[in-house]
């Protein structure tokens, strides 16, 4: 009898994981220690969070570089490595969210430097090889083993002061990371079991965060589920919805993980004809009767926006942004994607329409 399992070419990227909550302190001088650092560069940290003081405790800092910018720039990446140089670092600990970790990622990318990532949101950079760097408003993306940080230290109690919109908007990029991996280039029976299990953790994270923001145990599965939904995108590669999010953003400059929110929905409901099993397995995994019920249900809970207008998209860029993506289309999306069907999805995700 057939398995369905098919055949498969699967990678799992090599990662040393800590994770505990009121452990970051020490759980970040064993990193260290096996990374055999003396010098550390420290990037961010620089939250009004007592825990995340005292994360630095006993590390032997060399250099601090408090300056974080989203979507990481280039002229802020140089003055870093000049910094990094200067400094005669050995190694990098960036403690932050998303922004953090993608400067430490350039730094690395450029000098070699191992980098331990404590993540203090769910977005789950510190888990992929992905790097990007933008020069003159144009965003730059790769992926190199180089970038990849050594270890990951987890403590929810980190998180604890991240405002409950900003945990559920970097929660539902983690969202995001796992329904992409679905029908991504290299999505395999592994790293769809990770993607499944990353979201019914962000389904009750999330949810949890909204009741009781400073409920640890939410926290804790925020941390958990965005980690193996990041693991799974590494895996499975960048899907239909990311290369729609990624043009989005680069031309009309539009909140990152709001976009991913907005557009997701639409890109499940566009895919569904075509993997039906899948999108029915959402529904299954978070109990709700469908996979777009499911996602609907969990959209409501958070208080998630609802079109690109309301981020900020001109409708009038919508037949030029539906041109550049076709380009970028992932080769295996299980459906066909045309011109005609990418400008229907991004004005009825422009005007928010039921889908
Ligand atoms: P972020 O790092 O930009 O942080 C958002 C805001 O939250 C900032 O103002 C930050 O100072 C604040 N913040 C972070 N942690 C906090 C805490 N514990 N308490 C209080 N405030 C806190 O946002 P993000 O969502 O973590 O990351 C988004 C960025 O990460 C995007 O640029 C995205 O492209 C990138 N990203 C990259 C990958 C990848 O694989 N390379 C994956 C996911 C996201």
């Amino acid at each position: 009898m057939n398995s369905g399992l098919g055949r498969f070419d699967h990678v799992t990227l090599a990662q040393r994981v800590l994770f505990g909550s009121g452990d970051a302190a020490r759980n970040l001088s064993l990193a260290l220690d096996g990374l055999g650092a003396r010098r550390v560069m420290v990037l961010g940290g620089g939250h009004r969070n007592g825990a995340i003081a005292q994360v630095l405790a006993d590390v032997p800092v060399a250099v601090r570089f408090a300056d974080v910018a989203q979507h990481v720039p280039a002229d802020l990446v140089s003055r870093a490595i000049r910094e990094a140089v200067a400094g005669d670092v050995d190694s990098l600990v960036a403690v932050g969210g998303g922004s953090t970790t993608g400067l430490a990622k350039a730094i690395a990318l450029e000098t070699g430097l191992p980098i331990v990532a404590v993540p203090t949101t769910y977005a789950g950079s510190e888990a992929t090889d992905v790097w990007g760097v933008t020069t003159d408003g144009h965003k730059a993306t790769g992926v190199s083993s180089r970038v990849l940080p050594r270890a990951v230290i987890y403590d929810a109690t980190l998180t604890l002061s991240l405002p409950v919109e900003l945990s559920t908007r970097s929660g539902l990029n983690a969202v995001a990371h796992c329904v992409d991996s679905l029908w991504a280039p290299r999505a395999d029976p592994i790293n769809r079991a990770l993607a499944f299990e990353a979201l019914a953790a962000l389904d009750s994270a999330l949810r949890g965060i909204v009741v009781e923001p400073s409920g640890l145990g939410a926290r804790e599965e925020a941390l958990y589920g965005g980690y193996l939904a990041a693991v799974a995108f590494a895996s499975a590669g960048s899907g239909l919805h990311h290369k729609i999010c990624h043009t989005l953003g680069g031309m009309f400059d539009l909140p990152h993980a709001a976009t991913h929110a907005v557009v997701l929905p639409y890109v499940v409901a566009f895919n569904e004809p075509a993997a039906p099993a899948l999108v029915r397995r959402i529904g299954t995994v978070l109990g709700a009767e469908s996979g777009q019920a499911a996602l609907d249900a969990l959209w409501s809970a958070v208080d998630a926006p609802a079109s690109l207008r309301e981020l900020g998209m001109p409708e009038r860029g919508v037949p030029e942004a539906a041109r550049r993506i076709v380009e970028a289309v992932p080769p295996g999306n299980p459906r066909a994607v045309s011109v005609t069907d990418l400008e229907r999805l991004l004005a009825a995700a422009w005007a928010g329409e039921a889908r």
